[in-house]
């Protein structure tokens, strides 16, 4: 049995954790210093925009395509495994219009994603009243709507991964903190090699180990001398409670606008986020900034009482594009998969089918 220990319990260690799973001849340890969820997932708002953003080629884009289509059979997938119920948001992502360049890139947009599979639509503004009342503003100019993007609960769909990942086998511990490292040099070339990852309360071997610690990441390829840099990147966000909910109670789509999003949650609830902060502290200015903008968009959300807010730190490297998935320098058996910096959601099922190819388990 190859033995793999894959270091973080947050979305992106979750799904490889559960995607491995299938491999008959891997033991797989998970190992979490908290709980499941308790770094920058447990802050996401799940918003997974694939067909709607702007990326339309290369690795950017492939990532987004092939974590699209992978959620749409997990997720049923682990609800039958686990008996868990994980919220998916199907009625796909509207993005509101603000400018004539918005308009014009997404005529662009509309006729490449359509030569690629994926059906965009462009809504006139009376069009958008039509499918949601609830928005409400004049400097609206018209809306792009992908039906196949979605919105699924981060937590609880890390929660199922893993449970179903222990189901299928895989060794989930938690409350233990990776601390150091048993690295051996290789003869034959500059490499070293990871055979053993050192917690506060045990040891573990390993053939590979896989580093998905989100911020934590920077600390942990540093105790293998090779610092990965990790900058934190502070976002906040909101739940907000109505007396119902705004619009068509049929058609509940996330919304998007000037980057922020309006996520409807069901029973007139609805999360509002996120600000980008490139601060330690967070900013209470720019979350009532990210507040009126949404109520600017549909008005109605001023009724709404705040239930909670919340920040969290996404894990942006520094000097590379996001995220970074790929084996770390002068080892031959230590992989990264970080810095998903604002889609580790989104890009989590494409992530683990990487690493899934890079341990050679297809
Ligand atoms: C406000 C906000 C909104 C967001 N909205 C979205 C969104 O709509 N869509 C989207 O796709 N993304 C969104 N994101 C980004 C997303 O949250 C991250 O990209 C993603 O959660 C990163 O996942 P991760 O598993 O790499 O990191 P994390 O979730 O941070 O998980 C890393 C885990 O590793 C553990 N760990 C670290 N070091 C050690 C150690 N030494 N030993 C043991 N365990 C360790 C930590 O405790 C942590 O649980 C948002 C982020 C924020 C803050």
């Amino acid at each position: 049995m190859t033995k793999i220990v894959i270091i973080g319990g947050g979305i992106v260690g979750a799904m490889i954790a559960y995607e491995l799973s299938t491999s008959a001849h891997l033991d797989i340890t998970l190992i979490e210093q908290h709980q499941s969820a308790s770094g920058s997932t447990g802050a996401a708002l799940g918003v997974l925009m694939g067909a709607i953003s702007q990326k339309v080629k290369g690795r950017a884009w492939k990532l987004r395509e092939n974590s699209l289509k992978r959620y749409e059979t997990l997720i049923s997938e682990l609800e039958s495994l686990t008996g868990q119920t994980i919220p998916y948001n199907r009625q796909g992502i509207v993005m509101l219009g603000l400018t004539q360049d918005d308009l014009d890139k997404w005529q662009t947009l509309v006729k490449i994603r359509h030569t690629q599979g994926w059906h965009l639509e462009l809504w006139t503004t009376e069009e958008l009243l039509k499918h949601c009342p609830q928005v409400q503003n004049d400097q609206i100019l018209g809306a792009l709507y992908s039906k196949s993007d979605r919105q699924v609960h981060p937590t609880l769909l890390t929660q199922a991964l893993i449970t179903g990942a222990s189901i299928k086998g895989v060794n989930c511990i938690f409350g233990q903190k990776v601390q150091n490292f048993t690295i051996k040099p290789l003869n034959n070339d500059n490499n070293s090699h990871c055979s053993q990852i050192q917690t506060d309360r045990g040891i573990f071997d390993a053939d590979w180990v896989i580093v998905s610690g989100g911020i934590d990441s920077k600390l942990l390829t540093t105790s293998l001398a090779q610092t990965v840099d990790i900058q934190p990147v502070l976002g906040q966000a909101i739940h907000l409670k109505l007396p119902q909910t705004m619009g068509n109670v049929a058609f509940q789509p996330v919304m998007t606008g000037d980057d922020v999003h309006i996520v409807p949650l069901g029973s007139g609830e609805y999360w509002i986020g996120a600000t980008v902060e490139f601060s330690d502290e967070a900013n209470a200015n720019l979350l009532e900034w990210v507040k009126e903008q949404a109520i600017a968009f549909c008005p109605e959300l001023k009724k709404g009482e705040i239930i909670k807010t919340w920040s969290g730190k996404r894990p942006r490297p520094v000097g590379q594009a996001a995220p970074v998935i790929k084996p770390l320098d002068f080892y031959d058996n230590v992989l990264l998969a970080t810095g998903h910096y604002r889609n580790g959601v989104l890009l989590a099922p494409a992530t683990a089918q990487i690493i899934k190819e890079m341990i050679g388990a297809i």
